[in-house]
């Protein structure tokens, strides 16, 4: 009954939630710029009757809608913030600012939250539990928005938590889902070695620090091929190298930046010191030194089995069995979604959004990306479901 008022209610604002989107879509702002958005979000919230909690540090804010303190409160989580790529899709809502893009569709993820947020407040005092939007800044940088937004209580109270992701490998009216690791974790890392310079005709007065790492290189990809079992995936990727002055010099310095995926705790936390352990042993062994600066970023996306339940079953009631898609296995992305779900409950799920004659299956990350208008109601449909669904079973 509810969710049939609630499929209505997403019907009849369908149209403004896709102009939010083109809004958001021709005002894109970088990780840790979200002011225009915030304040559109913040306004559009506030007049649905919201209660809206900002923050001082950044432009991510929580929004609440309280029916019953004792009851479950569910939260909804959507990412705002846009990259640094000139958009080419030449659509008229295409982005005004140079240099600035919604290539990964957040625009998209923000305009659904909202909707179904407007679509949620209409039920006001007669919903089953609390709701929670937590609308949060920066997922492209490297720290990633949600571990601020958490530590600053936007957990606090929360029983389980959705999210989604727009995906261009999946048509328009279709979902895909996935029980367990989801996505791997994504650390970086720097490793800096030093040699001695010397004149390029009499390297043995120096140490060649372009020749020890050419062997760290080497000695880096063994340890994905030698040493971690087959059965657990994990990449190491060098991404940059910088050194050398001159033909002729031999070169003193080198800096090598690059990211470590993998979908198994144990397996992440064994890397570094294999990492650390092959770059000691051939600088020791060619009299250079080094510098070792290991991060961890994003930990492993984990679904909680019985959230990713709840999306499907109501997914299957909206777009049918045979639009769900069990996505079986997990893709070494990172996705900063994944703080929240180290601490409640939840599920992450993909909104299908390629539709070939819009042109919106194109790669995330791509100067041609776009969303189709038509995913929006999918997704708030199945959000809201999914929403209401959870409110609707009783605390345990
Ligand atoms: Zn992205
Ligand atoms: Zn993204």
């Amino acid at each position: 009954m509810k969710k049939q008022k609630l499929f209505e209610t997403i019907e009849q604002i369908n149209s403004r939630v896709t102009e939010i989107r083109h809004d958001l879509h021709a005002h894109p702002e970088l990780s840790g710029h979200e002011e225009h958005t915030k304040y559109l979000v913040k306004g559009i919230l506030e007049a649905s009757g919201y209660k809206i909690t900002e923050s001082n540090a950044h432009y991510g804010l929580i929004a609440d809608l309280v029916t019953d303190e004792a009851a479950r409160t569910v939260a909804i989580r959507a990412d705002m913030d846009a990259l640094p790529i000139e958009e080419q899709t030449g659509k008229p809502y295409s982005s005004r600012e140079a240099g600035v893009m919604h290539a990964c569709g957040h625009d998209s993820h923000t305009a659904i939250a909202l909707g179904t947020a407007i679509a949620l407040a209409e039920f006001k005092t007669s919903l089953p539990g609390n709701v929670r939007f937590i609308f949060q800044p920066s997922e492209e940088s490297k720290e990633g928005g949600s571990i601020e937004m958490i530590r600053e209580g936007a957990l606090a109270g929360v029983d389980g938590i959705f999210g989604l992701h727009a995906y261009p490998y999946l048509h328009t009216g279709e979902i895909g889902y996935k029980y367990g690791v989801m996505m791997a974790s994504a650390d970086i890392f720097t490793i800096e070695i030093f040699g001695r310079s010397a004149h390029g005709a009499r390297p043995h007065e120096g140490v060649d620090a372009i020749l020890v790492t050419a062997m760290i290189i080497n000695s880096l990809n063994h340890i994905v091929s030698r040493r971690i079992d087959p059965l657990h995936p994990a990449v190491i990727s060098l991404g940059t190298i910088e050194g050398g002055k001159a033909s002729n010099i031999i070169c003193d310095h080198v800096i090598l930046r690059g990211t470590v995926r993998t979908i198994n705790e144990e397996v992440r936390n064994a890397i570094p010191e294999m990492m650390e352990a092959s770059i000691k042993g051939i600088c020791t062994s060619m009299d250079a030194t080094y510098n070792f600066d290991y991060e961890f970023g994003q930990p492993e996306l984990i679904n909680d089995n019985k959230m990713v339940d709840i999306v499907v079953k109501e997914a299957k009631k909206i777009i049918g069995e045979e639009h769900c898609i069990d996505l079986e296995s997990p893709v070494m992305g990172g996705e900063d979604f994944s703080e929240y779900l180290k601490i409640v409950p939840g599920a992450f799920f993909r909104l299908g959004t390629c539709n070939e004659a819009k042109e919106t299956c194109v790669s995330q990350h791509n100067s041609r990306f776009d969303v189709d208008d038509d995913a929006l109601a999918v997704g708030m449909k199945i959000m809201g479901a999914a929403a209401l669904e959870f409110l609707e079973q009783k605390k345990p």
